[in-house]
């Protein structure tokens, strides 16, 4: 057995404090941290629990309406109410249906917000402590490039780890361009969502841009994204696992022209994967087959597959296609 010290705390100062040290993790619903210290790839020496917390501050699990138009989710509100929050679905179609379209019921109604888009790769050799690992134990090797790779990234991927951003959230709010609001020993600052998460190159055990004891607060959903938006999601098993491609995409078509346009994909990016180029191939163009067909082209244009995953590159082609065409309907 494996001792660890457990903490629950109920004031964000101490919480950030505590989680400076080395070896500490801070704990939300427990449904990653919890597999993966049983796993023995996380073995921290404390662990923070943020509940408390969540149970004396209101708005760490709120859905909040801001006076500009934003909707501000807190960061320990749970999947599963933030999924079917009447704002949401109404406003972030995208948003609502990735959560729902994420694990399993049981799972949503523990697991946060904030966790989710700070989980870990579902690599099979990053979960597996036999194997060899750059993101478990830097240095060590990377088991997926030369071994089994189908379920692994195609785009932002590095000599180091091919491993894939496993959460449906982070893709639906790298499309939105959402904001994180952070707790650090330093104070609070904002990021913008696309800068959260950041791409292997040589360091895969780096996967974010916080700083120990960062506690993510609350992400903000910004006003006047396109009013028509989905999360298409494409899986071996219909519920219960995770991306093999998924496509978030709002659109805003006018007379038949697109105006504005949002696409992310997920199950291919080693980070939740935004894609200007395929935007950019869109605005301006008649909502059409070809213009969809042109956007997919642009968005996997730089895909650089493994030995087992070169279906993906067509994949996400197709699901990003099937998106658009569903939301421009
Ligand atoms: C069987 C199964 C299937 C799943 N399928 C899917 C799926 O299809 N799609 C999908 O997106 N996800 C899926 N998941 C993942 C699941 O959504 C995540 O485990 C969950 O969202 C994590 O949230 P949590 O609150 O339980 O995080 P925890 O396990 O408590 O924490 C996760 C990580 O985030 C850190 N953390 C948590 N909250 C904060 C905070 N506020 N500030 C700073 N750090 C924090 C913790 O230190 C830890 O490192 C699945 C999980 C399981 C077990
Ligand atoms: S792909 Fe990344 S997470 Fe998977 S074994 Fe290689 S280094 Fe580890």
């Amino acid at each position: 057995m494996i001792s660890f010290d457990y903490v629950p705390v109920d004031d964000l100062r101490a919480a950030s404090a505590a989680g400076a040290h080395a070896h500490t993790r801070f704990i939300a619903g427990g449904t990653t941290l919890v597999d993966l210290m049983r796993l023995g790839v996380e073995r921290p020496t404390t662990v923070i629990d943020l509940n408390v917390l969540a149970r004396k501050d209101a708005s760490l699990t709120a859905v909040s309406d801001l006076p500009d138009g934003r909707l501000r989710l807190g960061a320990l509100a749970h999947m599963s109410d933030v999924a079917w929050d009447r704002r949401v679905r109404d406003r972030y179609a995208l948003v609502s249906e990735a959560l729902l379209l994420a694990a399993s019921g049981q799972v949503r109604n523990m697991a946060t917000i904030g966790g989710n888009v700070l989980q870990r790769t579902r690599c099979p050799y990053f979960r597996d402590v036999t194997q060899a690992c750059n993101k478990r134990v830097p240095g060590s090797g990377c088991g997926a490039i030369a071994g089994r790779n189908r379920e692994q990234a195609i785009l932002g991927t590095s000599e180091q780890c091919i491993a894939t951003h496993p959460s449906d959230l982070a893709v639906a709010l790298a499309a939105l361009d959402a904001h994180v609001h952070v707790r650090g020993t330093s104070g609070e600052r904002v990021i913008p969502f696309t800068r959260l998460h950041v791409v292997p190159d040589a360091h895969p055990d780096r996967e974010t841009v916080l700083r120990p004891g960062d506690v993510i607060t609350a992400i903000d959903l910004p006003s006047g994204i396109p009013a028509r938006s989905t999360y298409l999601k494409v899986r071996d098993r219909a519920s219960f696992a995770f991306a093999l491609a998924s496509a978030a995409v709002a659109l805003d078509v006018s007379g038949g022209t697109i105006r504005a346009a949002r696409v992310a994909l997920g199950g291919v990016g080693t980070k939740p994967w935004r894609s200007p180029e395929a935007e950019r191939a869109l605005v301006g163009k008649a909502a059409n087959d070809a213009a969809f067909h042109a956007a997919a082209e642009a968005a996997l244009a730089e895909a650089r597959p493994h030995r087992d995953n070169a279906f993906k590159v067509e994949l996400a082609k197709r699901t990003l296609v099937r998106a658009l065409t569903e939301v421009s309907a």
